[in-house]
């Protein structure tokens, strides 16, 4: 009878060590799943830091949020027919490319990464080949 009350207990030690260990084993992968998904969730998206119309290299460059407000007479590339159609978007500075026309704003390589308004300009642009319009 003791025999048998011994062997009892391993097998309940055995079981518990087994479904607990699947217990452990699936709170590690758990928390490796969703604590990595929940550190994600929880990390910010890196905002973009818009260049100012005020700054003196935007300025010296006639860098403006909204195209349409250029002095073209004053920057007389944007005059006319073909200034017309010069924006930020389709720039080849201008850092969104599949999505370029629809963005709002993007990191612009002559502002060393800062972003800028899609719809604005500045006299360094260039016509990227890509984005037609
Ligand atoms: S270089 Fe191009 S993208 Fe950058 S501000 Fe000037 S026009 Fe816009």
């Amino acid at each position: 009878m003791p025999e048998n009350i011994q062997d009892n207990s391993q097998n309940s030690r055995r079981n518990f060590l087994k479904t607990s260990g699947l217990g452990v084993l699936g709170a590690y992968l758990a928390s490796r799943v969703f604590g990595r998904d929940a550190a994600q969730a929880a990390e910010p998206a890196k905002k973009l830091e818009m260049v100012s119309p005020k700054d003196p290299m935007a300025q010296s460059l006639g860098y403006v949020e909204d195209a349409k407000k250029v002095d073209t007479k004053k920057f007389a590339k944007r005059a006319g027919p073909g200034g017309e159609k010069q924006f930020c978007y389709n720039c080849q500075f201008y850092q969104e490319k599949k999505n370029a026309k629809a963005s709002k704003a993007a990191a612009c390589t002559i502002f060393g990464g800062k972003g800028v308004a899609a719809m604005g300009w500045c006299n360094s642009w260039v016509q990227d080949p890509t984005v037609k319009d």
